[in-house]
């Protein structure tokens, strides 16, 4: 069956099921922004000529809410707590549905299991019969609940998984072997799954596949309206709960010297005693009032934490600037308790590096509040500047769907085609006799060969490659992003051969398969060549100064980082 775009949401409402907090707060965001959601959709058909591919059998579940995992989130909706991911998944179903997939949503252990077909009473069996569905949804909640119900099912199976993982999983703490005998071990990694089937909230680094979640958008006449009725005195500070306002008085007194100060902070019946007198604090708002609120405020205000959710983006599309503190040295797994044991060896460099990275000044300031001076600078200067409402498309409605149906139509890890499996790397005459070149030297990096064979299933194209040597002190991430392109880690099977070196005129005294999460890579003082022996463990992320790495860098589409310029 063809996927058809779906036309109406009220649908969708009724498969999320009710009874939790949670689940109230998602649908009434579904509800709300369901117009900006059928728009959406209606474009993106339109785009797509009518190759919408085929329908697929989806269960999404989300594991954090069920009981089991012991549904920490759903009591504190209305208490301040995170709200980030129940955005996310909101979105998400309502994505899915709008593609015309066909859904089941389940939020507790007993409906999975039956979902699944594991029979009632009988944990960690096989299932008997084959599973109904193409894809899941889900997150690590998900994934150990399905570990513990599926039996040896699970193996067969997980390739069909996606987990969405906000922070991200980068290859050497998935890899179980390797992240044991390197110390990548966490409380989460290890799953050993494609990398790409982690979905992240961000695009962090592009071994996972960046999920994002949406924003409110804006039409000429509210971006007017909103122009119009901005009040330029007034500030809202970023966070729900009292503890981020701690060791904050200096800062607020300064800013409350220029500015008028509002405040979303969770309270019960009194001011929280963190929260300054001349704050003015409206308590959480539901989620349309806080949008209300960001449309009159000229400032957004980050002290720290949380780090990258949602909200500093619905400030800057609703034409506020986000001033936010840099992170020097970066916060990161080694020295921060919130990063400690999360299955990524990112740094951290400000509050919200999406927003720093990505979107800047005018609308984004990141500002080192050690200093007061630049500080006050920093807030004086963005009470002159004019700033339009701003939202990338990749957190549109049209953005999020179009990228969604690229994996969805693209991502297959179930019949992926493994690179043949080196030969021993010391007998070179047992090797696969070599194939046509499919890259050649461009002065300081090497393009595919117009001439090369190009896969016409492979996705993405393998012709947007461009391979790049990085410096000891890079990651690919960054190697590529210096360029103007992107890490793309399904090409990384390209440029694991020896031949790439000696194109790229790199001396190999010796050349070694080994399992290292930085290969392939050149150890350039003495000369040592270095392959991947485990395609899992290609990695975007990672550097160390020995190596300088062999990088596969792709174009992107503008606004969409996701997808290279002929993805779609
Ligand atoms: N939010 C809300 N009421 C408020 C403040 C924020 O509904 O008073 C919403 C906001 O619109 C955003 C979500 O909470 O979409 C998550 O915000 P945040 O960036 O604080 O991330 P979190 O730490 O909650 O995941």
């Amino acid at each position: 069956v063809q996927a058809a775009f779906r036309s109406d949401l009220a649908p969708l409402l009724e498969l999320v099921g009710t009874g939790k907090e949670s689940l109230s707060f998602m649908k009434k965001r579904i509800r709300h922004l369901a117009q900006q959601w059928l728009r959406a959709a209606r474009r993106l058909e339109q785009k797509l000529k009518g190759r919408q591919g085929d329908q697929k059998h989806i269960l999404i579940h989300i594991g954090f809410l069920t009981e089991e995992s012991g549904d920490v989130f759903s009591p504190r909706v209305l208490k301040g707590g995170p709200l980030g991911e129940m955005v996310q998944w909101a979105d998400i179903l309502a994505a899915l549905f709008l593609l015309g997939h066909s859904l089941k949503v389940t939020v507790s252990l007993k409906e999975l299991q039956s979902n699944l077909g594991v029979p009632p009473g009988r944990g960690n069996c096989p299932l008997t019969n084959p599973l109904p569905f193409d894809l899941i949804y889900t997150d690590y909640h998900g994934l150990q609940q399905m570990k513990q119900h599926m039996g040896l099912s699970f193996k067969k199976y997980r390739c069909r998984v996606r987990v969405i993982d906000t922070f991200g999983t980068e290859p050497a703490y998935n890899h179980e072997e390797y992240a044991t005998l390197r110390g990548f071990r966490t409380n989460w990694g290890y799953w050993n799954l494609h990398p790409s089937q982690f979905m992240t909230m961000f695009p962090h680094t592009p071994d996972n596949s960046f999920m994002g979640f949406v924003s409110e958008e804006l039409n000429q006449t509210e971006r007017q309206r909103i122009k119009s009725n901005k009040v330029s005195s007034m500030a809202v500070v970023y966070g729900k709960e009292a503890s981020i306002w701690k060791g904050k008085e200096k800062f607020l007194s300064i800013l409350n010297k220029y500015m008028e100060i509002h405040g979303t902070v969770y309270y019960e019946t009194q001011r929280p005693p963190e929260v300054p007198a001349f704050v003015k604090n409206h308590g959480l708002l539901p989620q349309h009032e806080f949008q209300q609120l960001l449309r009159k405020a000229k400032l957004f205000i980050g002290f720290g934490f949380p780090y990258e959710g949602p909200a500093p983006l619905e400030a800057i599309a609703n034409g506020c600037v986000f001033l936010q503190a840099r992170f020097n040295p970066p916060h990161s797994s080694l020295n921060h308790e919130f990063f400690r044991g999360k299955p990524t060896s990112r740094e951290v460099s400000s509050q919200h590096p999406y927003a720093e990275d990505f979107i800047g000044k005018p609308h984004v300031w990141t500002v080192d509040y050690n200093n007061s001076e630049e500080f006050e600078a920093a807030i004086k200067t963005i009470l002159r500047t004019q700033v339009d409402p701003y939202l990338p498309y990749e957190y549109t409605c049209e953005g999020m769907l179009e990228r969604i149906h690229a994996y969805i139509q693209h991502q297959d890890f179930c019949t992926m085609p493994s690179p043949p499996p080196p030969a021993k790397a010391q007998s070179p005459a047992m090797q696969s006799p070599p194939s046509p070149l499919a890259l050649s030297p461009n002065a300081t990096h090497l393009v595919w060969s117009p001439s090369a064979r190009r896969d016409p299933h492979a996705w993405p194209p393998a012709d947007s490659l461009q391979v790049w040597l990085s410096e000891g002190q890079h990651a690919c991430t960054e190697t590529c992003r210096r360029r103007g392109l992107v890490c793309e880690p399904t090409f990384f099977r390209f440029l694991n051969k020896k031949e790439v070196f000696l194109q790229l005129s790199i001396t190999c005294d010796s050349t070694e398969y080994e399992m290292n999460h930085l290969y392939p890579a050149v150890a350039e003082n003495v000369h040592e060549c270095y392959l991947q022996k485990e395609p899992l463990l290609f990695s975007c992320a990672g550097h160390n100064t020995k190596y300088r790495r062999l990088c596969p860098c792709r174009d992107y589409r503008e606004g969409q980082v996701a997808l290279c310029r002929d993805c779609l």
